[in-house]
C-alpha cells in the first residue's frame, strides 16, 4: 500500500527527542521548545513566533489575541479544512464564508470585496495545498478598510511569493505541525507576527493568561495552548531539514505533473513569483467523471488518496451559513489528493500516476 503520507523522521529527531525525555524536561518549558520558536522565527522571517498545541488552537488564539468575538465577522473560504472555520466560531464571532477561485483553488479576493460589513473585523487567508492567496490584494483590502489579516498557514510551512514567507504578510501567521504536513512535531502549531506586543499578548494567552513576572496571577482569560518540550525536540529536528524535505516534495510534485500533463487532469496554478511547499500535490478529476469511483479504483490498487475538502457550508453544523460558492463545491466535488511524502520513490510515483490512467480510463 502507498499511503498518502508518511512523516520522514530520519534526521535527529529521536535523537532530540531521547535527549529532551532524558532532560525531564517533558512539558512545555525546556530549551527545545525556546530553539523551536527561534527556528521558526528565522524560517519565516518573523520577528516572534510562539510554539503551540496544536493549528487549531494556533487560529483559535490569533483571533482571541485580536480581541475578535461575538458581533464581529471574519471572512474565510469556504472551501477549506474545517479547522479554519471552526476557530472562527470558537470566538463567538461569525464566519462569512466566500468562494474560491476555480485556477488556484484559493479563496477569490472580489468574493471577499464584496462580503466586506460594517461588523468585518478580520480577513481570513487559507493557502491551501501549498498555494499562496493573493496577499498583496488581501493586504490591500485590509488596510483600505482597517481590518486584520490572519493568515492560515497550515499547509505553507516553505511556501513563498517573490521571496517573502506566507505567514509575515498578515498580522498572525498561523502554522500546524500535524503528522502530515510538511514538518510535524506529532501534533503542534505555531504562531508567527512581526508585532512585539501581539506576540507578548499570544505567550500569554497561551500560558493561562498568567502575569509573566507573577506566578499564578492571572491577568485575564486564557487557554492552556502550549507545546511540549517532547513535540518541540521533533520539530527542530524536521526544521534543521526543511530545505531537503521541501526539495524532494517539489521534484515529486513536478514528476507528477510531468507525467500527467497530456491528461485531462487539472492541476491548480501558481501565480508568478509563487514557490510551494507542495504540500499535497492535487488535481481535478474530469467533470464527467466519478471522484469517488477513482480514488475506489485507486484504493484497489494498493494507492491510498484523499477527496478534496468538503465546503464549511455542506457540514451540518454550518448548512445555516448564507452563501452562493459554485466553484468552491465544484473544487469539493472533484478534487483528489495524491500520495505526497518526501520519502516517495520514482517507481512509487510511477504506481500512482498509472494507476490514477487506469481509473480515469486514459
Ligand atoms: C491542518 C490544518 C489546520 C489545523 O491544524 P491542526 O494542527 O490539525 O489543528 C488548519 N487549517 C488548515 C488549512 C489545515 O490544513
Amino acid at each position: 500500500m502507498i499511503f498518502l503520507y508518511e512523516p520522514d523522521l530520519a534526521g535527529r529527531e529521536r535523537e532530540y527527542l531521547l535527549d529532551a525525555f532524558d532532560s525531564s524536561w517533558i512539558s512545555s518549558r525546556g530549551e527545545y521548545v525556546d530553539r523551536f520558536e527561534a527556528a521558526i522565527a528565522q524560517y519565516t522571517k518573523s520577528a516572534h513566533a510562539a510554539a503551540v498545541a496544536n493549528g487549531t488552537a494556533a487560529l483559535h488564539l490569533s483571533l482571541h489575541a485580536l480581541n475578535i468575538g461575538p458581533g464581529d465577522e471574519v471572512i474565510a473560504p469556504t472551501f477549506t479544512y474545517i479547522a479554519s472555520i471552526n476557530a472562527i466560531v470558537q470566538t463567538g464571532a461569525t464566519p462569512v464564508l466566500v468562494d474560491s477561485n476555480e485556477a488556484d483553488w484559493q479563496a477569490s479576493v472580489d468574493a471577499i470585496e464584496a462580503a466586506i460589513t460594517p461588523r468585518t473585523r478580520c480577513i481570513m487567508p487559507v493557502h491551501l495545498y501549498g498555494g499562496a492567496c493573493d496577499m498583496a490584494r488581501i493586504c490591500e483590502l485590509a488596510a483600505r478598510h482597517g481590518l486584520y489579516v490572519v493568515e492560515d498557514c497550515a499547509e505553507a510551512l516553505g511556501t513563498a511569493v517573490d521571496g517573502r514567507h506566507l505567514g509575515a504578510f498578515g498580522h498572525i501567521g498561523a502554522f500546524s505541525f500535524y503528522g502530515n504536513k510538511v514538518i510535524t512535531t506529532g501534533e503542534g502549531g505555531a504562531v508567527v507576527t512581526q508585532d512585539p506586543e501581539l506576540h507578548r499578548r499570544l505567550v500569554l494567552l497561551k500560558g493561562q493568561g498568567q502575569d509573566p513576572t507573577r506566578r499564578y496571577w492571572h491577568v485575564e482569560l486564557g487557554f492552556n495552548y502550549r507545546m511540549t518540550n517532547l513535540a518541540a525536540a521533533i520539530g527542530l529536528a524536521q526544521i534543521e531539514r526543511i530545505d531537503s524535505i521541501l526539495a524532494r516534495k517539489r521534484q515529486i510534485a513536478a514528476m507528477y505533473r510531468d507525467i500527467l500533463a497530456n491528461f485531462d487532469l487539472r492541476f491548480p496554478t501558481r501565480a508568478d513569483g509563487v514557490e510551494s511547499s507542495e504540500w499535497l500535490v492535487s488535481l481535478l478529476v474530469p467533470k464527467s467523471r466519478d471522484r469517488d469511483q477513482i480514488m475506489a479504483r485507486m484504493a484497489a490498487d494498493g494507492v491510498e488518496t484523499r477527496p478534496a475538502f468538503f465546503c464549511a457550508h455542506e457540514m451540518p453544523h454550518y448548512r445555516h451559513l448564507p452563501i452562493n460558492a459554485p466553484i468552491a463545491e465544484s473544487l469539493a466535488r472533484r478534487g483528489i489528493s495524491l500520495p505526497s511524502y518526501p520519502t516517495l520513490t520514482q517507481a512509487d510515483i510511477e504506481k500512482v500516476t498509472s494507476s490514477l490512467l487506469r481509473a480515469i480510463g486514459a
